[in-house]
């Protein structure tokens, strides 16, 4: 009798340190023969998840691993690096960074020492040096000590014109500008394999944030860009891997809506308190996570895009 409580009571030890510190450990999941996504959590930069607060990839070819996106710090790197282990010994040769957002590409310099060529478009990576001091001052709030060691490092590949086609070990894949969360975010395709990794540009299962950076008109922009290539699937910069239908309820039709209603009404000189109080409940949208967080924000800041045309 004794012996069980003392199991039950080691059980309730063990969950409840667990809940405490749910450290996240990326894994890789398979999307198809060679190309993996890691689908981080959906909530905030954290110590516990080391700012891997979003999705990343790879691809495995003969020649080596492509990366793409290399986590927010050099332990997020690191553990991203384990996760790669887990599915092959091969080296990552390179990184490629769809984004100029912090846990897009802070990761570089580890894997930059690790022997892998740093790539991106050229707005992306001017994206960013010009953000680095002040996304290191961001994060050092969220991750403490455990930033420690993090170098900015912007991709020093850096390819010109509004879309490249790279080539490793048989895989190609088309990097192309989507504007949309950041300026000079991009997506990467792998035509042969109809997979897209969208960045910054889909979020599903979680709303999408509009930035002061962000601009929702090359949002809806991209996005359409995106569908037009008919993805089989798409690994999307937030939430779980999906088909293109989950990708525009998630995230085109709230760009449409963005657009199309809050951007339309700007455009009608309506009053913005009204037009925000309209549709501040939408059925179509509020399971998203962060909505409430999110959603306000979001129409006025597509408001003013749109107001200032
Ligand atoms: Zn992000």
């Amino acid at each position: 009798m004794s012996r069980l409580f003392h199991l039950l009571a080691v059980t309730f030890l063990a969950l409840t340190s667990f809940a405490a510190h749910a450290e996240y450990i990326p894994r890789a999941e398979r999307v198809a023969d060679g190309v993996y996504a890691i689908v981080g959590p959906l909530g905030q930069r954290s110590a516990d998840n080391d700012g891997l607060n979003a999705n990343f990839g790879f691809v495995v070819t003969p020649s080596g691993v492509i990366l793409i996106d290399s986590g927010a710090s050099r332990i997020g790197a690191q553990k991203l690096e384990q996760a790669i282990r887990a599915v092959t010994a091969k080296p990552v040769r390179w990184v490629v960074n769809t984004g100029g957002q912090d846990h897009r590409w802070l990761g570089n310099d580890y894997f930059a020492g690790r022997g892998a060529e740093t790539i991106a478009l050229a707005r992306t990576a001017a994206t960013q040096a010009q953000q680095a001091a002040q996304q290191m001052a961001g994060l050092e709030r969220f991750l403490g000590e455990r930033l420690q060691g993090t170098q900015p490092r912007p991709a020093t590949r850096t390819l010109a014109g509004d879309e490249a086609t790279l080539e490793l070990g048989g895989e190609t894949l088309t990097l192309r500008y989507t504007d949309a969360h950041f300026p000079g975010d991009a997506m990467v395709h792998l035509p042969r394999r109809g997979i897209v990794f969208t960045g910054d540009l889909v979020y599903v299962d979680r709303m999408l944030g509009v930035m002061p950076l962000s601009s929702v008109q090359r949002g809806l922009t991209a996005f359409r860009a995106m569908a037009a290539l008919k993805p089989a699937r798409v690994v999307p910069g937030h939430g779980r891997v999906c088909d293109l239908a989950k990708a525009q309820q998630d995230t085109g039709d709230y760009y449409e809506f963005l657009a199309n209603t809050v951007g339309a009404s700007a455009k009608d000189l309506q009053p913005m308190d009204e037009v925000l109080k309209r549709h501040t409940d939408l059925p179509a949208f509020r399971h998203l996570e962060n909505y409430d967080a999110l959603h306000r924000a979001n129409m006025n800041r597509a408001f003013t895009e749109f107001e200032s045309q």
